[in-house]
């Protein structure tokens, strides 16, 4: 299923969302990334699964959110 991008993060007036130049470059601009999580098993041993989600660095948008101020 796919999910599209967000048009906008949570903040209003945002320099980034306000711009298609630059695409998020965690999730190539796809608004999903695939993190890996650490996952209990039950028996006290961790280990990885990867996890698909909303991209947390562009909150979904798939625009390039760093945390510097434009120029
Ligand atoms: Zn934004
Ligand atoms: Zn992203």
């Amino acid at each position: 299923m796919d999910t599209p991008t967000r048009e906008c993060c949570a903040l209003t007036d945002c320099p980034w969302c306000s711009r298609t130049d630059i695409a998020c470059h965690y999730c190539d601009g796809e608004g999903r990334w695939s993190p890996e999580r650490p996952v209990a098993d039950g028996n006290g041993m961790i280990t990885w699964e990867w996890v698909e989600e909303p991209c947390r660095m562009c909150a979904g948008t798939g625009k390039e959110h760093r945390h510097l101020p434009l120029d």
